[in-house]
């Protein structure tokens, strides 16, 4: 059986990198033998994400991006190319939540979270996944959010990008179906990260509960009944990445402890 047991030779972008799942993820790949380039706008934080990883013996390298700046995604793949020779796996994880009932959700945060959510994947996409199609070997894996799936009350823009997430992952699986791309979504229910934290932070002010009465809440309907670690999303990435996961793409893989079951 032909097996890609290790990561051995193969480069990686991870958006998002310096905290968080993104990290988790960067640290996964490194792990795995990939050379990664870290990629953020809080500089201090791909900065010590890199700097982590190269004293494990990986090759790595911080790059600043905003992705919803079209130049910026550019320069980023420039860099990515100069360190890497090429970009065999892109993990488009960088992603926003701003949470707000519909009547005082403002058009700023609506359009902010679809830009950094669903036009950031969309163009950290574009402008990679050329050189994947010329070698004939590429993943790209999108972190999307169980939101991708279902709704969730006072983050309908949340929710809207990470659909949108989803359906552009559906379409560009269809288009590199037969050149040896693959893209796929992961759609994590609460993950043990800030942006939890955050919102735990939220529902407290909100109301008035002390912080295990919010984790409660949130965790009400998970059958686990915990939040996810980064690093199982980390995992799955990685078997995402594997030579026999050449059949999996389109997909939209739930991690949440069993509560969305589509
Ligand atoms: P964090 O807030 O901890 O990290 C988000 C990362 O995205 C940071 O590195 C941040 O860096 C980066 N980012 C935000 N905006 C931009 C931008 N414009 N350009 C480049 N990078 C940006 O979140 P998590 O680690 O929890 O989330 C990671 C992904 O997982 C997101 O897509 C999120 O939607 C998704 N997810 C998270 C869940 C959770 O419960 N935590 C559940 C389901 C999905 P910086 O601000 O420095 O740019």
């Amino acid at each position: 059986m032909n097996t890609l047991l290790t990561l051995d030779g193969k480069t990686a972008v991870v958006t998002g990198g310096g905290r968080g799942i993104g990290a988790a993820i960067a640290r996964a790949l490194g792990a795995a033998g990939a050379a990664v380039v870290v990629a953020a706008r809080s500089e201090n934080e791909i900065d010590g994400v890199a700097t982590e990883l190269r004293a494990l013996g990986v090759q790595a390298w911080p790059v600043p991006v905003d992705v919803t700046d079209p130049d910026s995604v550019t320069k980023l793949t420039s860099a990515a190319i100069d360190r890497m020779g090429r970009v065999d796996v892109l993990v488009n994880n960088a992603g926003v939540v701003k949470s707000a009932p519909l009547h005082s959700q403002s058009l700023e945060d609506w359009n902010r979270v679809i830009a950094v959510n669903a036009t950031g994947t969309f163009l950290c996409t574009q402008s990679m996944v050329a050189g994947m199609v010329e070698s004939g070997w590429g993943r790209v894996v999108n972190i999307a959010s169980v939101t991708s799936k279902v709704g969730a009350r006072y983050i309908s823009a949340y929710a809207a990008s990470k659909h949108a997430v989803l359906g552009f992952t559906r379409s560009i699986a269809l288009e590199l179906a037969d050149k040896g791309v693959t893209v796929n979504a992961i759609c994590p229910g609460y993950v043990d990260t800030d942006m939890t934290t955050a919102s735990l932070a939220r529902i407290e002010k909100k109301t008035g509960q002390g912080s295990e009465q919010a984790l409660a809440m949130i965790l009400a309907g998970s059958p686990q009944g915990r939040l996810i670690e980064p690093d199982e999303i980390a995992h799955l990435v990685l078997a995402l990445c594997d030579h026999n996961a050449r059949g999996i793409t389109g997909q939209a893989i739930v991690i949440d402890g069993g509560e969305v079951q589509t």
